[in-house]
């Protein structure tokens, strides 16, 4: 074996981020590899959530838009959130959807570099990215769409007539990690803007979108800002005085109380918020930037290569004869914090394997995609996930016919 038992177990011991896990909530007998989807719950977040509710709203009622913070939760946050993706105070808001902020970033981009009719735009991206742009660019009338795959085929979709590129940092099929910076580069000397989609990035590792025109992501991955948590914002200090998202909320107004007829938009990363921030989700996601204001980063990534790494050799090693195809990177370098594999039976043989504890989850069209957060997960739930998903692929217990229908939320 590439490794045994014992020695995870012994890494475990020796992880400088073990306490870390204490501070979330787990159900027992769950090895839970989703965290790139949804996070697992900190330990104070029902508390913070419920200290909102009793405290700030019953208490000060009405008075807690002043007294509690909640109108400059999008900025109070964004600042603390600004650190993990290697921005400055004043740089990031919080609030709406990643979806949303798309919408917010990809418009500003447009205002930024008017004459420029095309949006270049990632098919390997999550699809909410392409869709939304396709909206936008229907709505403003005259702007083209150009397609590329990753990073393939980017160099030559440049030109003189592209406003700006949103691709995602980290794909969230295969997990592959993009190079940010030679990207931004290279989109930059043509004159465009670049634009990152940090979703299966942020509580990854260290971003650094310093160099990005805009950024946007969502904080219920690895953030583990829970269901539905806001999302996040970036535009580089030297936009902010011009740019211009086309939601023109009142809470993105220079005096949203003096309640004028038209709009005028405010200083700063303020522009970039809409209207009222959703409250009660910004407890929870506060909850969780207390404990990632005491990690250390570095921590992070090294322990999310070697947890991959390991279940990535672990699973070659016993599912060899089980037509597992390796989707991710095997270089570390290029591996954001998740590992897929491809199998024909993707859907029952993830299903099979969630039946017994170990829960991963499903993409089209064959994905088997596995997430490791390293602040909660122990290099003996790699080793433990490995080992039964060759038993699920050796007995076969996906063919078992109650796993082949499909639920709405794969
Ligand atoms: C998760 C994810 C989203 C989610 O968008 P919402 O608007 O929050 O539903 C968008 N883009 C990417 C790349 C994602 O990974």
């Amino acid at each position: 074996m590439a490794i045994s038992r014992a020695e995870c177990v012994a890494l475990d011991a020796a992880d400088p981020l073990k306490d870390v896990r204490d501070e979330f909530v787990l159900p027992d007998g769950t090895i839970y590899l989703v965290g790139n989807s949804l996070g697992a719950p900190p330990r104070t977040a029902a508390a913070a959530v419920t200290r909102t509710v009793e405290q700030e709203w019953g208490g000060r009622l009405v008075g807690a838009w002043n007294t509690s913070g909640w109108f400059d939760l999008p900025l109070t946050t964004g600042d603390r959130l600004a650190p993990l993706i290697g921005a400055g105070p004043g740089q990031v808001a919080v609030g709406d959807t990643t979806s949303i902020s798309i919408v917010k970033a990809v418009s500003a981009a447009l205002r930024l570099r008017p004459g420029r009719r095309v949006v270049v735009s990632d098919l390997a991206n999550f699809p909410t990215d392409r869709y939304v742009v396709e909206g936008l660019a229907e709505a403003l009338g005259g702007y083209e769409i150009r397609d590329v795959t990753g990073v393939d085929g980017l160099a030559g979709a440049l030109s003189d007539e592209v406003a700006c590129v949103l691709l995602s940092e980290v794909d969230y099929r295969t997990g592959a990690r993009h190079d940010t910076a030679p990207v931004t580069a290279l989109v930059q000397e043509a004159g465009a803007l670049m634009i990152w989609d940090l979703c299966h990035s942020a509580g990854a590792y260290q971003v650094d979108v310093s160099a990005a025109d805009f950024a946007v992501g969502c904080t219920y991955k690895y953030l583990n800002g829970g269901p539905g948590s806001p999302a996040f914002v970036y535009v580089h200090p030297r936009h902010q005085a011009e740019a211009r998202p086309m939601l023109t909320g009142w809470h993105g107004h220079a005096a949203p109380f003096a309640f004028e007829p038209g709009f005028r938009p405010a200083d700063g990363i303020r522009r970039f918020t809409v209207s009222t921030p959703h409250v009660m989700s910004f407890a929870s996601l506060n909850a969780s930037l207390d404990i990632w204001e005491r990690v250390d980063l570095a921590a992070v990534r090294a322990k999310s290569v070697a947890l991959s790494s390991i279940f990535i050799e672990l699973v070659e090693e016993l599912c060899a004869p089980y037509g597992l195809e390796l989707l991710s990177p095997r270089d570390p370098e290029r591996r954001g914090s998740q590992v897929s594999f491809g199998h024909p039976d993707g859907y029952p043989v993830m299903r099979a394997l969630i039946d017994r504890g170990v829960h991963g989850d499903f993409r089209a069209p064959d994905v088997l995609r596995f997430g490791f957060a390293p602040l909660y997960i122990r290099f003996a739930d790699a080793y433990d996930a490995a080992v039964i998903l060759a038993e699920v692929l050796e007995k076969e217990h996906w063919r078992d016919g109650r796993h082949g229908d499909r639920l709405t939320v794969t």
